[in-house]
């Protein structure tokens, strides 16, 4: 990949206005990434709204050497009459382009990469990319290391990945960002970031551990050093960041104007504030959801549980709470709907008390 500037504009979640994609302003944060020398977008059949916006506030306005933008391929909404080619040429005809710079499959996982398969997604982007339609082949990923590797084994083909990396989640064995980074670079794969700032958590860390980054250098914030980390990574290209304000938008490039990677100084204070934060006694969950399948209330217990374990690290924060009412819009009931039935804690390997700690969720997550 042949990115100037590493910088990327997630387009994800466009700023909106009366809960439409606000294009004025989406223009106003185009114009001044462009103009500072930045080049790569990224957007996804699956950002509702977002191709369609991305037309209005960049292609129409600037010529195609100008940018290089990413989409990606939502292979769980494919169906038997709505196949890998109408969802690529509707991508196409949604952002008004011949062809995509960057094509990814979306969000690789071990219950997704079945979909991928059973509609021949990866020959159908073989040919697209021989036909110039796909210029560099990827897939976003969220699983495992070992499923990665199986990937990159099968598919040689491959140009890049996207991962969630970020220093917190660095040896966490749930997200895996250093291992997975590790296998990219073994199979000499080039990697874009997202999550850089675990969803603007590491921007919002308590003063005393800011005050570490800021005693070295009161240049480095929270944000800063975070962006700062997983840009000094050799392989990787780009480091995403869904931006919707010009502030934002000024505060990232300032690190990528000039990129410096971390010093050995800057390096030892991220060990000491990453060893601080996860020193917070977490519900010692592993998410393997022996609990959730008997669960007569439909609570998804471990999901939860991320959910207040955001809390315990990071505080009183709107992530936890927006992580929250996700569950409850798609796959779980309240945490305060538990009705004590017990099963839970019998098949919970952990023995963790979750109806107590269900109640310690509910007391923060189900408030008012
Ligand atoms: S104790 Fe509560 S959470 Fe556990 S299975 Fe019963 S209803 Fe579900
Ligand atoms: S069984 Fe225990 S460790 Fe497994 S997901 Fe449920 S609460 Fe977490």
């Amino acid at each position: 990949m042949e990115v100037r500037k590493k910088l990327g504009f997630g387009l994800m979640r466009l700023p909106r206005t009366d809960g439409k994609i606000d294009i004025e302003k989406s223009k106003v944060l185009a114009d001044m990434f462009l103009s500072n020398g930045y080049t790569y977008f990224d957007t996804a059949y699956a950002y509702a709204g977002s191709e369609e916006a991305f037309r209005e506030f960049v292609v129409e306005r600037y010529p195609r050497d100008s940018y290089t933008v990413a989409s990606k391929m939502a292979g769980w909404s494919l169906r038997d009459d709505f196949g890998p080619a109408d969802m690529f040429n509707t991508s196409l005809q949604r952002a008004g382009l011949e062809y995509f710079d960057y094509y990814l499959l979306h969000s690789l996982q071990p219950s997704r990469v079945g979909f991928y398969d059973k509609y021949n997604c990866w020959e159908f982007c073989g040919q697209m990319k021989a036909e110039g339609k796909i210029r560099k082949l990827g897939f976003s990923y969220h699983g495992a290391p070992d499923l990665l590797e199986e990937l990159l084994q099968t598919h040689p083909e491959v140009d890049f990945v996207q991962l969630q990396i970020n220093y917190i989640d660095w040896d966490n064995e749930v997200i895996w960002s250093g291992e997975n980074y590790r296998i990219c670079e073994k199979y000499g794969k080039d990697v874009t970031v997202m999550e850089p700032i675990k969803g603007g958590m590491l921007a919002n860390i308590a003063p005393e551990y800011a005050e570490i980054y800021a005693k070295i250098d009161p240049e480095d914030t929270p944000a800063a050093i975070a962006l700062r980390f997983v840009g000094s990574l050799p392989n990787v290209k780009v480091v995403l960041s869904g931006m919707n304000e010009p502030e934002q938008m000024i505060e990232n490039m300032k690190v990528f104007d000039n990129f410096k990677p971390l010093t050995d100084e800057e390096r030892a204070a991220v060990k000491v504030v990453t060893e601080k934060i996860l020193s917070v006694p977490m519900i010692p969950c592993t998410a393997c959801r022996y609990c959730t399948k008997g669960c007569p209330m439909g609570i998804n217990i471990p999901e939860i549980f991320k959910a207040y374990n955001m809390y315990l690290t990071f505080g009183d924060h709107n992530r936890p709470h927006l992580y929250y009412d996700g569950l409850l819009a798609t796959t779980s009931n309240k945490a305060s709907a538990c009705i004590q039935c017990g099963q839970c804690e019998a098949a919970c390997p952990q023995h963790i008390e979750i109806i107590d700690k269900l109640k310690d969720c509910s007391a923060y997550l189900d408030k008012e």
